[in-house]
């Protein structure tokens, strides 16, 4: 775990094959309602936390990746299936941790929710801002 004073935030994956530290808090903690990011987790919504990259170091490494399209890139890990991260081409120099994998997760209430348009009917979450599709604008806009 944290074996340096400048971390933040810990982590790990189901498993612990993996683990991770981050030097910083999240610059935004969003829900994402998409179906994508559903079946990459497997849950009935997805969290994820917005770090900069360099602020977060994984070890022994990020995990297998896997991507659908150019834009979107996860990654898991490959011996109990963690989501862990997604990077987003459009989002550049971000990384963004699965809220579920951070040791402080109760901590990190999400602000937003993205993708609401695709969210499950029966699921309701707080009454938090709703966008029915990307939260990119508020996700940039944040302060860091
Ligand atoms: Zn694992
Ligand atoms: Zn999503």
């Amino acid at each position: 775990m944290a074996d340096n004073t400048n971390t933040v935030l810990t982590g790990r994956c189901y498993c612990g094959a993996i683990t991770f530290t981050a030097t910083q808090k999240p610059q935004v903690v969003a829900y994402c309602h998409c179906e994508s990011c559903r079946r990459a987790t497997g849950g009935v919504a997805a969290a994820f936390a917005a770090m900069d990259e360099e602020a977060v170091v994984f070890k022994p490494n990020e995990g297998r990746i896997v991507s659908l399209t150019p834009e979107v890139s996860r990654k898991f890990c490959a011996d109990c299936g963690s989501s862990l991260t997604g990077r987003y081409a459009y989002l550049p120099g971000q990384v963004y941790l699965s809220v579920g994998v951070i040791d402080q997760a109760a901590d990190l209430a999400p602000q937003i929710h993205a993708h609401d348009a695709e969210r499950l009917p029966w699921l309701h979450i707080d009454d938090l801002e709703r966008l029915a599709a990307t939260a990119r604008s508020k996700i940039n806009s944040s302060p860091k």
